[in-house]
């Protein structure tokens, strides 16, 4: 019989012998990561023992140098591709990288992160009746012909394409999670992120707001992909990582989840704020579209405020500030060393 007629009301299934509240030994994948850092903060701040694991592929020690030594905080150096026996209550699988440069640079290590790796952390999460959270992407959404994007929406995603390493392998990741979900019981929550920006986005790692920036910074000119009408919508990583743990400490929803900022930004429309923040006098310099960019993306946050009762706080004006201030710190010290 199709497991899926089994359980009609999957959505509703929930197991756990951790309480939301309780203090907890929370796993974090990519935990030295720009999302995983900021994280680990939280989860340290809120009185968790914390296991950051990471293979540093694109997280950097520097990210979380200030959690060493804590005595709630410990960092593993592993590979989720590889299985590893721990004992947590939580785990919140951040492990993959984000940025297309990075993800394409080995695509088939990528998709083994999100298939493999997803199974390894999954058969974890069994083991231990841990509950799971998978930050999963708005990537599952492709070029999006629906807009903006509903949590119902299939997507329009090209499977043999340059972007298809990721997302793909996010898709199957969440076929994954729904598969234990329903089999085996497995206690999962799936949010998937939109762009989300801020402190620690490691500067060299080609995404938008960290190329726009540094380049401002440099006085090099900005290099807008296309003609630059493309959209994206924003978060900035403070309310992303509220909005991550909101899902992770509620009891009704398993998910996906959408969790990003809808307002949303041509890719001009960023550049002229981002050089008017740094009264820069760096000009565009426009270069091709990379094969099957997204022409929009922007999501649809409602089932966010009705279960989580969960909002961004921060215009992108706002978020650019704090992160213009970071960006500012690391060509200063560049300076000083060059
Ligand atoms: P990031 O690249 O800064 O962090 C990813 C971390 O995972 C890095 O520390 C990296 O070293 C680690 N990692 C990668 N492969 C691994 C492996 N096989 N084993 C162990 N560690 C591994 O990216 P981020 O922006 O912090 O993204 C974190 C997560 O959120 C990713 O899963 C990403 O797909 C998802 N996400 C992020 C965004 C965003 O805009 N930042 C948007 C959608 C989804
Ligand atoms: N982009 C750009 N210049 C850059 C880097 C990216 O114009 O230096 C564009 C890119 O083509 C895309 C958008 O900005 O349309 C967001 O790119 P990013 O890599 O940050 O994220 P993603 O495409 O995964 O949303």
């Amino acid at each position: 019989m199709n497991p899926w007629q089994k359980t009609p009301k999957i959505f509703l299934y929930v197991s756990t012998s951790f309480r939301a509240g309780d203090m907890a030994t929370i796993l974090v994948t990519g935990g030295a990561g720009f999302l995983g850092s900021h994280l680990c903060d939280r989860l340290i701040e809120r009185g968790d023992e914390v296991i950051c694991l990471d293979n540093f592929f694109t997280g950097r020690k520097e990210n979380i140098e200030h959690l060493l030594g804590h005595p709630r905080f410990e960092l593993i150096r592993h590979d989720i591709v590889e299985p590893i026996l721990l004992e947590v209550d939580q785990i919140y699988n951040l492990a993959c990288p984000a940025s297309p440069k990075a993800y394409q640079y080995n695509p088939i290590k990528t998709i083994k992160t999100s298939t493999v790796g997803m199974v390894n952390v999954l058969g974890l999460a069994k083991r231990c009746r841990a509950r799971i959270l998978q930050a999963s992407t708005s990537e599952v959404y492709g070029d999006p012909d629906v807009h903006p994007q509903r949590e119902d929406y299939w997507g329009h995603v090209n499977p043999i394409g340059p972007r298809s390493c990721y997302d793909e392998g996010k898709r199957v990741a969440e076929t994954l999670c729904m598969n234990y979900h329903i089999e085996n019981k497995v206690d999962v929550r799936i949010i998937r992120i939109f762009n989300t920006y801020g402190p620690r986005m490691d500067p060299n790692d080609g995404r938008v707001i960290s190329n726009f920036i540094m380049q401002a910074l440099r006085g090099d000119p900005l290099t807008v992909f296309g003609d630059g009408r493309q959209t994206r919508s924003f978060c900035y990583c403070d309310d992303l990582i509220a909005g991550m743990m909101k899902m992770m400490d509620q009891n009704t929803e398993v998910g996906p989840v959408n969790i990003g900022n809808p307002d949303e930004f041509t890719m001009l429309e960023l550049a002229q704020e981002i050089l008017s923040q740094i009264d820069s006098k760096s000009t565009l310099k426009f270069e091709p579209l990379p094969g099957d960019d997204p022409k929009q993306r922007c999501p649809d946050i409602a089932k966010a405020k009705r279960i989580l009762g969960w909002t961004p706080q921060y215009k992108l004006k706002e978020g650019l500030v704090k992160t213009i201030a970071y960006y500012r710190g690391v060509v200063e010290a560049e300076q000083r060393l060059s």
